[in-house]
């Protein structure tokens, strides 16, 4: 599942100036797909209409081919899994962070969840287990770090679609790379994954969608973008 229809879709946070202009645009279920383009082209704001932060003036967003207004909002948010580029933490263990994407997983799949995410051995195997709270006793985490705990929670929830806002990301590259490579848990056949990047070289990307001012300036595979060029 998670198959993404935009139709025709407007929407401004100030009347004088559109985020987004007829857009339209689809992403087929179960393919990961890189949402590209200068900062302001809208992709962080693509994300807020999937997630009915805000709801769109004109046109259609329709998952798996249902009309996200006709929606509850719960099932909706249910079904999509979001991992932001700052992921905030809750002063609480390792285990209860994750935990959190579906409350009542048993330990077991909280692990298998955290494994799945590459989530470092040293936090892993940190004394106490996931027993001690995130920045207690040395339990100090990187950003790459508190992703992966992102990314274990939402594969944890398994939602049929996921966003991952790396738009503005302040990663360095070997641990955006990380990143990366944790994200191929995710990437199964059956979660459509919509990775918002400021580059079109991201790897391992089935389509790439490139937005400028608000509307898709480009689609197509990797190679097809770079016979363009
Ligand atoms: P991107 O994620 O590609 O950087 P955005 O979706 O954040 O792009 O921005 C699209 C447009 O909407 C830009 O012109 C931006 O300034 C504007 N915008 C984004 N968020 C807000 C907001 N909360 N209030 C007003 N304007 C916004
Ligand atoms: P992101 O879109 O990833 O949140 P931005 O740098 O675009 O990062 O925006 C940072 C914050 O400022 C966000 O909360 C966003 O909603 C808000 N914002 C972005 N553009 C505008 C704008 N033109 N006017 C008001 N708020 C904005």
């Amino acid at each position: 599942g998670g198959g993404i229809e935009f139709k025709d879709v407007c929407f401004s946070y100030d009347p004088r100036q559109p985020a987004v202009k007829n857009l339209t645009f689809s992403i087929k279920p179960g393919t990961t797909v890189a949402l590209c383009g200068p900062s302001g082209g809208g992709k962080s704001t693509v994300f807020r209409l999937l997630f009915r932060f805000y709801d769109i003036q004109s046109g259609s967003i329709c998952i798996d081919g249902q009309d996200i207004r006709t929606v509850r909002q719960q099932s909706l948010r249910a079904h999509i899994g979001v991992v932001p580029q700052d992921t905030v933490l809750f002063n609480s263990t390792v285990m209860y962070n994750i935990r959190y994407g579906k409350p009542s997983a048993t330990d077991e799949e909280v692990i298998a969840a955290a494994k799945a995410a590459e989530i470092h051995e040293r936090v892993l195997a940190f004394p106490d287990g996931y027993n001690t709270k995130v920045g207690e006793r040395g339990l100090r985490l990187s950003g790459g770090e508190k992703q992966r705990i992102a990314i274990a929670r939402t594969i944890l929830k398994s939602p049929s679609l996921v966003l991952l806002d790396e738009a503005t990301s302040a990663l360095d590259n070997t641990t955006e790379r990380l990143v990366q490579d944790s994200l191929t848990a995710l990437a199964n056949s059956r979660t459509t994954l919509v990775i918002a990047h400021r580059l079109s070289t991201i790897v391992d990307a089935d389509s790439i969608l490139v937005l400028k001012d608000g509307a898709v300036v480009e689609q197509g595979t990797h190679d097809e973008l770079i016979e363009k060029e």
